[in-house]
């Protein structure tokens, strides 16, 4: 709301709650007061008033029947001046992002002209203090009851629109209103004949029972609203626990919450090292991933920081906000929760929430958080543990480059987005060392592994993003290069045969006694061929770059880049 709304609410309050108390005082009938009665209707309100009953997502009290049948006994305006009171205890009991004297201002003229004019049609139906017959009670009463309910949310109504807050719920609220306040008013019209006939004892028949049942009811539905967020909680476990990407369960987890926790922007904050934080997800409105735009985070967390490693913490203002030291949010974020995300006992990162409302996170959301990082950081680690399997698969152990089998299913993959025009020409090389039994006769064979490690990050110095380097058994590598035309396969394959002709290669002999450094010089002869040329599919490929190695590498006299070619399977260079 506007300064100016607030300014308006506070002169109208000023005009019009002490005219109605005025009004009030002068001009409607009351009942001489007696003070324990008094004192024992206040007890009933204040603790009725700390009860709340949650339907749905809508939470009423209910004070309205302690409120008529002291109208009912005593007159309007001890019926006002115990509403200003519920005002204020409100107030204090239910939060809110509204200024609570603006909510006073509105709620207190709101209460005094409800009763004010519930009251005059009360006395207008026949209603009065006096005794009166039980039927002329209930009529009266009733019209009282509608217009009390009714004309509350009509205010409220106006009110909302006023201040343009949404009003969508607002059907539910005054359903539930009227049909609650109609419920009461039985129980407000005995406590008044009961009142009338027996004094303060009445108190102990209905006051107490009424208490009670509505303790245990509102236990009760805080408990199925724990259940139903449990098993909601199940719910994204699963989902969590199907997911085999490590992003995946990022995502998944980051959108799942929003579920269960109205929320404007999520992060996950890796705490890499115990100390640098890292983002490594985020949600703000609807971009999913990206830069931080509104929120900012040292590189490093210091201990005072703030930012509890240990428990979920809510902060539901501005001012709380500021205890986060060298975290900045975007000025509309009013309420933030942060929550450590821990692995065996060990904070490994945080989740950070953030809401546009002040006093958006409750003590459930809380449970609910705590409960779903668990679920997320197994889910994380066995998707991790699923992509690091899944790595190994394919990887040879020795030079960490591809294996045969993926490079199998890479080069079918790579067949089809010829076939379906995605790329234009598919060239294959094949490398095989030349003698390199000779080098492990002399040096060793784990000499001979080291030289093939070497060798695979010579290769891995020519790869692009585009090419798939493997190695296809023993000492023979093949690059698979999308988009190469034969001409370019072959400058590729030729520099590489003159930058190996070119090293020297570093081993440490395996086999001699002093293993003194050693300088070794080898070569290598390369086979070349390219679709759609040389071959239909991926196999025929393989095959004939094979050839190509054979005939004009090897049989040519070793050293050479053997070219494919369908009708001399012959040799260039
Ligand atoms: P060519 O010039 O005809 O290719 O001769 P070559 O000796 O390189 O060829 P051949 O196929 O006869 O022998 C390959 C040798 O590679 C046999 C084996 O000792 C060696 N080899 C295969 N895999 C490994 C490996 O993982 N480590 C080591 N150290 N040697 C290997
Ligand atoms: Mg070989
Ligand atoms: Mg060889």
């Amino acid at each position: 709301m506007t300064a100016q709304q607030k300014r308006t609410v506070y002169i109208l309050w000023l005009l019009i709650v002490p005219m109605m108390f005025y009004v009030a005082l002068n001009y409607y009938p009351a009942a001489p007061y007696d003070y324990l009665n008094l004192a024992i209707y206040m007890a009933i309100l204040l603790a009725t008033l700390m009860t709340t009953i949650s339907l749905g997502n809508v939470s009423i009290t209910l004070e309205r029947w302690v409120i008529f049948s002291l109208f009912f006994q005593y007159g309007i305006v001890a019926e006002m001046i115990f509403m200003q009171v519920a005002t204020l205890v409100l107030l204090f009991s239910h939060k809110s992002s509204t200024p609570k004297a603006f909510r006073f201002g509105v709620n207190s003229i709101e209460a005094v002209i409800v009763s004010l004019i519930s009251a005059a049609i009360f006395y207008a139906f026949g209603g009065s203090l006096k005794e009166m017959s039980l039927g002329s009670f209930l009529l009266a009463g009733f019209i009282f009851a509608t217009v009390y309910s009714l004309l509350n949310s009509a205010i409220l109504f106006i009110v909302f629109k006023w201040v343009k807050a949404g009003t969508s719920g607002m059907k539910k609220i005054i359903w539930w209103d009227y049909i609650s306040t109609i419920l009461l008013l039985p129980f407000a019209i005995i406590f008044c004949l009961l009142m009338q006939e027996f004094g303060s004892k009445a108190f102990l028949l209905i006051g107490v029972p009424f208490l009670i049942v509505l303790l245990v009811s509102s236990n009760y539905m805080k408990s199925n609203k724990l259940n139903e967020v449990l098993s909601s909680s199940t719910v994204i476990g699963h989902q969590l626990a199907d997911r085999l990407g490590v992003e995946d369960v990022f995502l998944t987890f980051i959108d799942s919450i929003n579920g269960v926790i109205p929320y404007e922007s999520a992060y996950i904050v890796d705490l890499r090292m115990g100390e640098n934080l890292v983002v490594l997800a985020l949600k703000e409105g609807e971009f999913h991933s990206g830069e931080a735009n509104r929120f900012s985070f040292p590189q490093k967390k210091s201990d005072g920081d703030g930012l509890d490693v240990e428990v979920t913490k809510l902060f539901l203002n501005k001012r709380s906000i500021s205890s986060l030291i060298g975290y900045t949010f975007d000025p509309s974020v009013e309420s933030v929760m942060t929550a450590p995300i821990k692995r065996n006992q060990k904070t490994e990162a945080f989740l950070v929430l953030t809401s546009n409302h002040r006093y958006a996170f409750e003590e459930m959301h809380v449970k609910m958080v705590d409960l779903l990082t668990g679920y997320f950081a197994t889910a994380v680690e066995k998707a991790r543990y699923y992509e690091r399997t899944v790595e190994k698969s394919v990887r040879c152990g020795l030079t960490g480059l591809y294996n045969f089998r993926y490079l199998e299913s890479k080069l079918d993959e790579e067949v089809i987005r010829y076939h379906t025009g995605e790329i234009s020409t598919l060239s294959t090389i094949i490398l095989d060392i030349d003698h390199f039994k000779a080098i492990n006769d002399t040096y060793g064979h784990q000499s001979g592994n080291d030289l093939l490690c070497t060798f695979a990050a010579l290769l891995r110095s020519h790869q692009t993003s585009e090419i798939t380097l493997a190695r296809y058994g023993g000492e023979e590598f093949v690059m698979i290069l999308p988009n190469y035309e034969k001409y370019e396969a072959v400058e590729l394959a030729e520099t590489i045969r003159k930058e190996v002709e070119e090293s020297s290669f570093k081993i440490i002999p395996d086999l001699s006694e002093d293993r003194e450094p050693t300088i070794v010089n080898m070569t290598v002869s390369v086979g070349v061929a390219t679709m759609p040329m040389d071959a239909k599919d991926g196999k025929e490929l393989l095959r004939n770059t094979d050839r190509a190695l054979y005939i004009g590498g090897k049989q040519a006299g070793r050293n050479r880049v053997g070219v494919y070619e369908e009708e001399k399977e012959n040799v260039v260079s």
